[in-house]
């Protein structure tokens, strides 16, 4: 990589943390979240994890993108959690988009083509399976600012797996997410919000934070371009985290609704962005 190139790349992924600033700490939701899955409802309690603890700067964020060589450094750990962190929090009405399945070269670069058109940043939970033909996507959301998250190799129901199953799907993923992202992954997502004690703590031995979703768009039923998009505008609040799918089927809908209510939300004060790590 040319140095001009490399600067442009830092000060793209500067500018993307700068954005980040502000959705901080962990989620501050009260009462019960149910979230219907493919899978059927999935009931999960908010996260009960320290809450708003100061968030010292993330250097590690700012360093250099090295590229591809070894060594490999072991991930840092995080804390355990009990719960998947459902919403973020921060100043203002900030709002977390997130892209499941992926990637796919069909529907994923119009996707990531209408994020830069309103130069917002948002999160793509890939499965490593599906990162050996997107490679260069993944590339992309490296240099325009994107997180990219773990979940899982081949998409399976973790809760019926055993633990060394569960670490090799894991753990696979955020080998090959290195590889083509530039950076081991550090969020985590459990396919259908399917959870347990074993993903919880392999995901924190492999220096994730697991998230969840407050809003489904169910996009993967094929609804329609205006019901995924009411789903959004109607579930829009502070510290939602919006849960749509670039992957996994026939997917044009979710890429046209995106196109229907990214200018809604922006248009009505919201600060789409993606969330910060907070260390316990
Ligand atoms: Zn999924």
């Amino acid at each position: 990589m040319k140095k001009d190139q490399l600067l442009t790349r830092l000060l793209t992924r500067r500018r993307a943390l700068i954005a980040a600033t502000g959705a901080v700490g962990a989620a501050a939701t009260a009462g019960v979240i149910t979230t219907v899955t493919r899978d059927g409802p999935v009931t999960s309690a908010p996260a009960a994890g320290p809450q708003a603890r100061p968030v010292k700067s993330s250097a590690y964020r700012l360093q250099p993108v090295t590229g591809y060589g070894p060594p490999r450094a072991a991930p840092r750990r995080t804390l355990v959690r009990r719960e998947a962190q459902l919403k973020v929090s921060g100043r203002g009405r900030t709002m977390v988009l997130t892209f499941d399945d992926g990637p796919d070269p069909r529907f994923t670069p119009d996707v990531l083509d209408t994020l830069a058109e309103y130069d917002v940043r948002a999160m793509f939970f890939v499965c490593g399976e599906m990162v050996a033909g997107g490679r260069k996507l993944l590339a992309r959301m490296a240099d325009e600012g994107h997180v990219v998250g773990n979940h899982t190799w081949s998409h399976p129901l973790l809760t019926r797996l055993t633990r060394r199953r569960i670490r090799s799907e894991m753990e696979r993923t955020s080998d090959v997410i290195e590889d083509a992202y530039g950076e081991r992954p550090e969020w985590f997502r459990a396919p259908y919000g399917a959870w347990n004690r074993a993903v919880f703590q392999i995901g924190a031995e492999l220096g994730m934070e697991p998230l969840g979703w407050t809003v489904d768009t169910l996009d993967w039923t094929t609804p329609g371009v205006r019901t995924i998009a009411n789903r959004v505008e109607r579930g829009a609040a502070p510290g939602v985290v919006v849960l749509s799918h670039d992957a996994g089927g026939d997917r044009s809908q979710s890429v046209r609704a995106l196109r229907r209510y990214l200018p809604e939300l922006l248009d009505s004060g919201y600060h789409v962005t993606v969330p910060r790590r907070h260390y316990a």
